[in-house]
């Protein structure tokens, strides 16, 4: 993770997943991914439930080994370096590889502690003020909570939490946004304000969006990636490519089976 490993060799891929493979114990939930993330695009992740979504997106910094049983074979390269490289700091990987989840989980804190707490004890010693404000900027919330910024976040709404919870992940500076569900648990007008954000933030970021809504994924989403299930209920990647290809001229039929709502 060192700062000279800096797109060393920049191929404009943010993530890349190499022959990655995830087990729950002995179970392979997920079999032999590779995929490459590009930079300053979202990329959807879709296929029916079950089939590893969640859990390539959290394998993507390494949020998945806090579940005792998972394990990860194969490589995550992030810099230029695999993630699983026994040297790399996993504290350091989550806060350059953000993640926001299905359900808003803002700390039972003041909407500005929400903010500062993280950048805090990541060793932010710059204007907090500023920071705080700059983040909720850029998550299109200041407006509706700038004078209340020492009422708790818990109180807002759930899109008003679910953007805290995205100000509060890009406070400490992340390259990604790993986004699980994030609008499944909110109303249309609520999700429409979350897609409408993460087109402004892919400017600055790279996200990757797991969502089981195929029009959401077709609406925000520049790459997708379809996942399936095999007979031995592991998930793998069946095709990657261009949103547009995907959902009109998919060149798998399986791909073409699920789009078009004849499973899944
Ligand atoms: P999706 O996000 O596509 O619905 P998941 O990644 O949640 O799929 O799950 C993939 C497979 O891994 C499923 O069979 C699920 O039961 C299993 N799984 C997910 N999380 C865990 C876990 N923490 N422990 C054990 N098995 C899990």
């Amino acid at each position: 993770m060192s700062e000279s490993n800096i797109r060393v060799e920049d191929n404009g891929y943010a993530i890349e997943a190499r022959d990655l493979s995830i087990y729950y114990g002995d179970f392979r939930a997920v079999e032999r991914v590779n995929l490459a993330i590009r930079r300053n695009e979202i990329t959807a992740i879709i296929g029916p439930s079950g089939c590893g979504k969640s859990t390539v997106l959290r394998s993507f910094n390494r949020m998945n080994e806090l579940y005792p049983t998972a394990c990860a074979e194969g490589e995550v390269i992030f810099r230029g370096e695999n993630i699983y490289d026994p040297d790399v700091d996993p504290v350091e990987v989550r806060r350059r590889i953000g993640m926001v989840f299905q359900k808003p989980n803002p700390f039972p804190k003041s909407i500005y502690e929400n903010i500062a707490w993280g950048a805090r004890i990541n060793g932010f010693q710059g204007n907090m003020d500023e920071l705080v404000e700059r983040s909720l900027r850029d998550a299109a919330l200041w407006d509706e909570v700038k004078d209340k910024l020492q009422e708790i976040g818990t109180a807002l709404s759930g899109g008003q939490q679910q953007r805290l919870c995205i100000a509060r992940t890009i406070a400490v500076q992340p390259e990604v946004i790993l986004m699980d569900e994030p609008a499944s648990a909110l109303d249309p007008v609520a999700t429409l304000k979350i897609e409408e954000l993460m087109q402004r933030l892919k400017k600055k970021y790279t996200i990757v969006i797991v969502t089981h809504n195929m029009q959401q994924a077709a609406r925000v989403s520049d790459h997708t990636a379809f996942f399936m299930m095999n007979e031995d209920r592991a998930g793998y990647l069946v095709e990657y490519g261009p949103t547009n290809q995907i959902f009109t001229n998919p060149q798998n039929e399986m791909t073409e089976r699920y789009i078009t709502g004849r499973f899944g």
